[in-house]
């Protein structure tokens, strides 16, 4: 089955809903057992069934088997967040005295996270310049246990050579994850050395900024129930609306993420030819440094993308944004509509590979407006910003 016809059916099981389309959703905390002997025996095999609300109910078991193979892998655990799939990928695996590679190009709140917690627990982590290819043979410790990938950056998109980079984890023994939100649907993880694939379903799969949620998808198995175990303990577990608002927005992903794709390279394009422009960063546009390996290894993108102006006064840039009428200014992306943030100053954290924080680097998403209102928009955000210069 192609992919835009498995996700219109993933998870889905009319006949045991009464021929209903979408699978009902469970708001349920209790289940009721017939029995001492049955409520016993419902827990003998980890995670099997429905037990109680924390674990999983049907709407949880609908869209971790929708996800699961949107993704292409064996089994999906959903959570709470995204950065709950990603604190609870990396917990499962990273124990006290363990090594951890994270890429110097993570989203913010992943590097915070290993920045605090991870070194309390006793876990340390070493960053990589997302472009080091195989050269992250040199980075390997004994203790290495886990390569943190996430391709491309959503600040600063940087797209990261996948296969080399799990090859050479591979050799040494360790677990190779990816941050997979922006290549939704667009990259197969585990077809390019993945073991562990993590999504913010907020983002694409959700699609209409009105709900939080996460997942993480295994290869295996085994590698399932460790997860699984580990996120259970933490006591993460998604409310039973935005898991449903999940499986309802994975059923328009692929037609929301072309129209998306269209969208960022036509506004791209524009971008690119205009003279306030340094640079877009953005991996489809063919002049991009990361190009060739998108080509190689996504079958399409996405609507975020990044540019970087030639030097403005802040006040000049911040009268071109305060101005917009389809960019709002927030955080987060993947839903209907366009949102823009800056991204100069301290946004864009970086200690391991070069990146001028000085540049006045913006930050946008293409939503499902007409491209050519974009444009405008865009257009008079530039007579803003040369009237404030
Ligand atoms: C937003 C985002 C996350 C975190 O997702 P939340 O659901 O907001 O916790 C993780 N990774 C990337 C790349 C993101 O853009």
């Amino acid at each position: 089955m192609k992919k835009d016809s498995l996700i219109v059916h993933a998870g889905r099981h009319p006949e045991q809903h009464f021929g209903a389309v979408n699978p009902p959703v469970y708001h349920a905390s209790t289940i009721l057992h017939p029995s001492v002997a049955a409520m016993e025996s419902s827990g003998k095999k980890p995670f099997e069934g429905v037990r109680y609300g924390r674990f999983g109910t049907p709407t949880t078991h609908a869209f971790e088997e929708a996800l699961a193979a949107v993704e292409g892998g064996h089994k999906t655990v959903a959570t709470s967040s995204g950065l709950a799939a990603i604190t609870g990928a990396l917990l499962a695996y990273l124990k006290a005295g363990d090594h951890l590679l994270m890429v110097d190009t993570t989203y913010f709140p992943t590097r915070k996270f290993c920045d605090s917690v991870l070194t309390g627990l006793g876990i340390e982590t070493t960053y990589y310049d997302p472009l080091i290819g195989a050269g992250l043979k040199q980075l390997l410790r004994p203790n290495t246990r886990v390569v943190f990938t996430e391709s491309p950056g959503s600040l600063t998109f940087e797209v990261q050579d996948i296969p080399a980079i799990a090859a050479i984890a591979h050799a040494h023994g360790a677990v190779v994850m990816m941050d997979n939100t922006w290549g939704v649907l667009s990259f197969q993880p585990f077809a390019h050395g993945i073991d562990v694939s993590v999504q913010a379903c907020t983002k694409y799969i959700v699609g209409h900024a009105d709900a939080m949620l996460g997942a993480i998808t295994l290869a295996d198995e085994d590698s399932w129930l460790k997860v699984k175990s580990s996120v259970a303990a933490f006591g993460h577990s998604p409310g039973a609306e935005e898991l449903y608002l999940g499986l309802r927005g994975l059923r328009t992903l692929a037609v929301r993420l072309k129209r998306h794709g269209e969208t960022a390279l036509t506004l791209c394009r524009w971008l690119h030819a205009r003279p306030e422009i340094e640079r877009v960063l953005y991996p489809a546009l063919p002049d991009d440094p990361g190009h060739a390996l998108w080509k190689r290894d996504f079958t399409g993108a996405c609507g975020l993308f990044g540019v970087i102006l030639k030097p403005h006064a802040k006040a000049a840039i911040e009268a071109m944004l305060d101005g917009y009428s389809h960019f709002g200014l927030g955080f987060s992306w993947g839903g209907f509509e366009s949102l823009v943030i800056p991204t100069y100053g301290h946004s864009v954290i970086r200690t391991a590979s070069a990146w001028d924080n000085a540049a006045c680097s913006l930050r946008y998403h293409a939503g499902l407006e007409d491209a050519e209102d974009l444009i405008h928009d865009l257009e008079a955000g530039f007579a803003r910003l040369k009237a404030a210069s």
